[in-house]
């Protein structure tokens, strides 16, 4: 097996916070879950709300909700609206969501501040001569000749420019750092840009708006974090977080302690792609059907493919949080939801590839009611009582002609037991009406007194065909072939088969949102519309694949 094996569930973090509870830093843990409003959650950020609101909880904390929406252009209400139904479905409550652009007024009066300290400019380079001066790597950068202004220009300035009195990239408000820092984020990182478009909550309010660089320190001040918890790309960008807060401290704008930014890796998984860009071409393109297909890494396709928020929230304990890149395996996600699900779901039987079984001494007309457990461990669960009739649906490969070596279920000469029922010898096969012929013992019915002198070694479901609920049924598979996909490409064009199943009458009005076992199949839940949407087969066939 080559299957990577998942890091152990060492969370750092949570020796960072036990730290500075200990040390009197921080009396009490608030975290924050910051997503920009423009698109739909994925399996990566799930990973980020489980760590998050679990912190929060551990530490008798919270954890807000908080939309990074300091970028007018891209954000739509459509993504709000599914972000926050998305973290409610995984179980947390966030009290009100909050929004970055609340905070526009005070973001703006720190930047008056920082000018009045000498801490910052505006700027009036072209964009091409700014990143021209900035530097490289290897090469300090250059002082813009605009950067010893004097406070009144400077605030002057930047009041036009929040006036609407200049075009979008007229002048930029920068920090006053050094520009030869071997850290390039701080070489007189922009602040604030103009930028003369509509907000999805401030309206025409702005025509300047806060970079995402200066905004997301303040944000996560203004709500008293704690600890800032944000993906290992943000690491060079500590010295500013600290250093703006630091200023805006001594200024007595914000108040000590300040938040701490922890960087930790993002998750990345096999055969699938996490990232909105290549997740908003699959849906334009109409390579899935639309945003919640059960096939995508959302979490809105998740629910509809039957994926439970317990089982994310053992997967994020299960691979952990640490500071190297991650690569995770599909399969440890897999393995969640099934572990999950196993203790949950309810069992049922459905056949998914009908033959027909017709039971030729079983009285004409008769039918009777057998027991069924809903789970074979959890008595607690209940029974219900499945109808049994002459004429049954069974699993085509259940039966064979001419038996290969080990063969336990249907072949002529060979007795099995219907699950739950009674114990069938199968006579023949008969080609004119593609049935299955058997005869049954009529003291084998499973639970009474003579069934267990009767030894078989198969065990196959079955679905009465007269009271069988005849039902769509798709077969989900990986989207993607490829471990690593770069792109549509790699589609995996088998990913969705749709087939017409028999299954047990009283799935007919399932409609619970937590998914069925398939006995012998795997986890199934019903979708809108009533066909039943496979979860996860009950083994991982990837794996064993790759040996
Ligand atoms: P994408 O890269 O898919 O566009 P993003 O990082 O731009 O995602 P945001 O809305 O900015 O998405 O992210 C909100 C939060 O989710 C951030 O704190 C970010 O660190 C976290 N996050 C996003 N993707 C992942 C991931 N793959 N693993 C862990 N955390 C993630
Ligand atoms: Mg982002």
């Amino acid at each position: 097996m080559n299957k990577p094996q998942p890091p152990s569930a060492s969370n750092f973090i949570k020796q960072v916070i036990e730290a500075d509870l200990a040390s009197g830093k921080h009396k009490a843990v608030v975290t924050r879950f910051p997503p920009e409003p423009n698109g739909y959650l994925h399996f990566g950020h799930a990973k980020s709300i489980v760590l998050n609101f679990e912190l929060a909880k551990r530490y008798g904390g919270r954890c807000n909700l908080r939309f990074d929406d300091t970028n007018p252009e891209k954000e739509e209400q459509e993504y709000v609206d599914s972000i926050e139904e998305m973290v409610r479905w995984l179980g947390y409550d966030y009290g009100k969501a909050l929004y970055a652009s609340d905070y526009f007024d005070f973001m703006y009066e720190c930047a008056e501040h920082l000018l009045q300290a000498g801490l910052a400019y505006v700027d009036s380079q072209t964009p091409e001569e700014m990143q021209h001066n900035r530097g490289s790597f290897t090469e300090a950068g250059r002082n813009s000749p605009y950067r010893d202004r004097t406070p009144e220009e400077n605030l002057r300035l930047l009041r036009s420019m929040k006036g609407g009195k200049y075009p979008d990239g007229a002048h930029v408000l920068r920090a006053r750092i050094d520009m030869a820092s071997p850290n390039i984020n701080m070489r007189d990182p922009a602040l604030y840009r103009i930028k003369h478009a509509e907000h999805h909550r401030t309206g025409d309010k702005w025509c300047i708006y806060p970079m995402y660089t200066y905004a997301h320190p303040i944000e996560d001040a203004v709500e008293g974090v704690s600890h800032s918890l944000c993906t290992l790309e943000f690491e060079d960008q500590r010295p500013f977080y600290d250093w703006l807060l630091d200023n805006l401290a001594q200024g007595g704008l914000v108040k000590r302690p300040l938040p701490q930014q922890i960087e930790f890796a993002r998750l990345n998984l096999t055969h699938v792609l996490l990232s909105k860009r290549k997740l908003i071409q699959l849906v334009e393109e109409r390579h899935v059907d639309g945003w919640d297909d059960p096939r995508l890494p959302t979490l809105a396709g998740a629910r509809r493919r039957g994926y439970t928020p317990e089982g994310f929230r053992r997967f994020a304990e299960r691979i952990g949080v640490s500071k190297a890149n991650q690569l995770i395996d599909f399969g440890v996600l897999e393995d969640c939801m099934r572990e999950h699900l196993n203790e949950i779901a309810p069992r049922r039987m459905a056949v998914l590839d009908p033959l027909k079984l017709v039971i030729t001494n079983y009285p004409a007309g008769k039918e009777e009611l057998v027991e069924v457990p809903n789970h074979p461990q959890k008595p607690e669960m209940g029974r219900r009582q499945v109808p049994l009739s002459g004429e049954l649906w069974i699993e085509r490969e259940d039966y064979q002609d001419t038996p290969p070596k080990g063969y336990f279920r249907l072949y002529p000469g060979n007795t099995v037991r219907l699950r739950y029922g009674y114990v069938v010898k199968c006579v023949g096969y008969d080609n004119a009406t593609d049935s299955v012929r058997c005869e049954y013992f009529a003291d084998s019915r499973s639970g009474t007194a003579g069934a267990d002198k009767y030894k078989v070694k198969g065990n196959i479901h079955w679905v009465s065909v007269r009271h069988a609920h005849a039902c769509e049924v798709r077969l989900y598979d990986r989207l993607f072939q490829a471990e690593h996909p770069q792109g549509v490409e790699h589609l995996n064009e088998h990913s969705m088969k749709t087939i017409a199943a028999q299954l047990e009458p009283g799935l007919k009005n399932e409609t619970s949102d937590t998914a069925v076992q398939f006995e012998r199949h795997g986890y199934f839940i019903a979708d809108r519309g009533g066909a039943f949407n496979r979860t996860v087969t009950l083994r991982d066939s990837w794996t064993a694949q790759k040996t």
